[in-house]
């Protein structure tokens, strides 16, 4: 007979540091809830996990470099950035396109890959954010809370662990979205074996491009996913501080051309806050958008369908 408590008893009995451990690998586990206390502290064992990611990019020291390992993490960043922005932003978060459920699940996967929780649990988040952004209920504005709190500290909060379902109706109605929640770490433990095993197999077949099974771990992995989440979340932080206001929005958002190439087209921040119902987020011709670009080639090929433009009455309103 089992002896572990149920959801409602162990959110009031079980000790706090067992049930962050556990929910490293079950984010169903019941969280403190969003009105307990200590609910907005960093919650630093259940963090261990983000903090040992940066910790371990040290291990370039000694797995060395190689042109091979660089380009792994290179095409790794572009791929993830390109699974968040189209997908976990574009898509899961503000529905603007459609696409067959073979595509939302092979994106859902890679996106998490990103490390940045799963496809419910950021659309939730996100959500919320456009709703409330700029105010005290925004979880992540630089204005309110501070640079730092809107970079890297409100997700490692108990308030901001758990997915808010009843955010995202639409996605908690796939059976397999729900899995890749809530096992958040299934896919990015893969991407690490995957790469590790990757590895050492050239190490044996193609010597003379001097990788090995550490370095594309380091880099392919660790050094990859470290600069996709900084670069990420530098919409929540920068994005709403620095940059130029074409619309005059409810909250603080920018476009910032330098943001836009590093995130695939997310910096032209302050044209999605005005309207986050367009497949495209740089308004003009020459505002980069690389997202838009792997979009429209994804129409191309069948991939998905009805990619919703940007309407002429919100180019009309456009102050500059
Ligand atoms: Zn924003
Ligand atoms: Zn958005």
């Amino acid at each position: 007979m089992s002896h572990r408590p149920t959801p409602a008893a162990s959110m009031v009995a079980a000790p706090s540091h067992r049930r962050s451990l556990r929910q490293w690998f079950d984010t169903a586990e019941p969280t403190l809830g969003p009105d307990g206390p200590g609910a907005d502290r960093i919650d630093w064992l259940r963090a261990a996990p983000f903090v040992a990611l940066h910790l371990a990019c040290l291990g370039v020291i000694w797995v060395g470099v190689s042109t091979t390992a660089l380009a792994v993490a290179a095409a790794l960043y572009a791929l993830r950035m390109f699974a968040l922005t189209g997908f976990y932003h574009r898509y899961f978060s503000h529905r603007t396109f459609r696409t067959s459920r073979a595509v939302q699940f092979a994106f859902a996967v890679i996106g998490a890959a990103c490390v940045q929780r799963g496809p419910l649990w950021w659309a939730a988040h996100h959500r919320n954010h456009h709703r409330n952004a700029d105010t005290l209920l925004d979880p992540h504005s630089p204005g309110v809370h501070g640079f730092l709190w809107s970079h890297m500290g409100w997700f490692l909060t108990p308030r901001a662990f758990r997915t808010e379902l009843e955010r995202v109706p639409d996605l908690a109605a796939y059976p397999e979205l729900r899995w890749l929640d809530r096992y958040d770490i299934a896919v990015p433990v893969l991407l690490a074996v995957a790469l590790y095993a990757l590895g050492v197999l050239l190490q044996h077949v193609a010597p003379e491009l001097h990788t090995s099974g550490g370095q594309l771990l380091v880099w392919g992995f660790f050094v990859s996913t470290v600069l996709l989440f900084h670069a990420t979340v530098t919409i929540n932080s920068l994005a709403h501080r620095f940059g130029s206001r074409r619309f005059t929005t409810r909250d603080d958002s920018r476009n910032n051309p330098w943001l836009a190439l590093l995130t695939f087209g997310e910096g032209w921040h302050n044209n999605h806050h005005y309207f986050p119902g367009s497949a495209r987020q740089g308004f003009r011709w020459w505002e980069i958008d690389l997202t838009w670009y792997g979009l429209k080639l994804m129409a191309l090929l069948g991939l998905v369908h009805d990619l919703k433009p940007v309407p002429a009455w919100v180019l009309a309103k456009a102050e500059r």
